[in-house]
C-alpha cells in the first residue's frame, strides 16, 4: 500500500506532551507520510519554541500568535514581538488567534482587541492568519467580515494571495463554511471528522469544496478515533485523512495530495525551492 502524502497543518509539536520523546514522533510522522508540519504559538514563550523547533526540523514550519485564552495582558508590546518574529523565513502565518467563549477565562472585550490587532498585522505583512473559534461563531463572523473588507480596500499584500486564511478545527457549520467561501478561507479539518457522533460534520464533508480544505490534528489534543483518549500526534493525520476519503467516496491517496496542494497554497513556503526535503529524525541526542 502507498502511504499517501500529507500536511498536519496545525500541531502544536512545542507543547511539553511531547518533551520525552519528541524526535519519534517526527520519525513517526514521516513513517505515515507526514511531509510538513505546521506548529503555531499560542503565547509568546511558545511562538519562539515554535520557531526553534522550525530552525532544528526541515519539515516543521511556524506560525506566531496570541491565543484568546492567552491574551489577557495583550499590549503594544506582545504585537511589536509578533512583529519581530514573522520576519523568520519558516514563519508562514500569524496564529493561532480568534475568540474562545466555552473557557471565557479573558474577558470577550480583550479577546476581541487581541484577536483584531493581529488580523491587522496579517494583513500589514501579508501574512495569512490561523483562527480558532470555540463557541463564538457570531462575533467571529462579523469580525472577520469586517476585517476582510477594510483590508482588501486598503490593497494589503493579501489580496494578492490565494487564501487569506484558514478556520482551524473546523466542525461542521454550514453557515460559516459559507462565509468562510467569501472571506477567502480555507477550512482545516481534524479528528472531529473521525468522531461516530459528528453526524452533523459528516454530512456537511461531502458538500464543502475540497480544494479549500486541509488536514490537521491540533496535536496533542483531539486525538481521532480510534485513538481518543491518548495523546494526539502528527501521523495521526494519517486517520483524518483516511475517514475523510470514505466520507467522500475518493481514493486517500487523493485526499492527501488536495489537501496539501491547499497547504501549500495558503501557507507559501511550504512548498518553497528553499524549503529542505523531509529527514529523519535524528536517531540520537537530546530532543
Ligand atoms: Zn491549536
Amino acid at each position: 500500500m502507498t502511504v499517501p502524502t500529507l500536511v498536519d497543518s496545525h500541531c502544536h509539536l512545542d507543547m511539553e506532551q511531547f518533551d520525552a520523546d519528541r524526535d519519534a514522533v517526527l520519525a513517526r510522522a514521516q513513517a505515515n507520510g507526514v511531509i510538513r508540519i505546521v506548529n503555531p504559538g499560542v503565547d509568546l514563550v511558545h511562538c519562539r519554541q515554535a520557531i526553534a523547533l522550525a530552525d532544528q526540523h526541515p519539515q516543521v514550519y511556524a506560525a506566531v500568535g496570541i491565543h484568546p485564552n492567552s491574551s489577557a495582558d495583550f499590549s503594544e508590546q506582545t504585537l511589536i514581538q509578533l512583529r519581530k518574529m514573522s520576519d523568520h523565513p519558516k514563519v508562514v502565518a500569524i496564529g493561532e488567534i480568534g475568540l474562545d467563549y466555552h473557557w471565557d477565562t479573558v474577558s470577550r472585550q480583550q479577546q476581541a482587541q487581541a484577536f483584531r490587532a493581529q488580523l491587522e498585522l496579517a494583513a500589514e505583512l501579508g501574512l495569512p492568519v490561523i483562527i480558532h473559534n470555540r463557541e463564538a461563531s457570531t462575533d467571529l463572523a462579523r469580525i472577520l467580515e469586517e476585517w476582510t473588507a477594510s483590508a482588501r480596500t486598503r490593497n494589503s499584500p493579501l489580496a494578492e494571495k490565494p487564501f487569506w486564511g484558514v478556520l482551524h478545527a473546523f466542525s461542521g457549520d454550514a453557515a460559516l463554511a459559507q462565509a468562510a467561501r467569501g472571506w477567502n478561507f480555507a477550512l482545516g479539518l481534524g479528528g472531529p471528522v473521525t468522531f461516530r457522533n459528528a453526524r452533523a460534520l459528516h454530512e456537511l464533508a461531502p458538500q464543502l469544496d475540497l480544494d479549500r480544505l486541509m488536514l490537521e490534528t491540533d496535536a496533542p489534543w483531539l486525538t481521532p478515533h480510534p485513538m481518543r483518549g491518548k495523546r494526539n500526534e502528527p501521523a495521526y493525520v494519517a486517520l483524518v485523512a483516511e475517514r475523510l476519503a470514505e466520507l467522500l467516496a475518493m481514493p486517500v491517496e487523493e485526499i492527501g495530495a488536495r489537501t496539501t496542494a491547499v497547504a501549500c497554497s495558503i501557507f507559501a513556503p511550504l512548498s518553497g525551492d528553499e524549503s529542505p526535503e523531509p529527514v529523519a529524525a535524528a536517531a540520537s541526542g537530546p530532543s
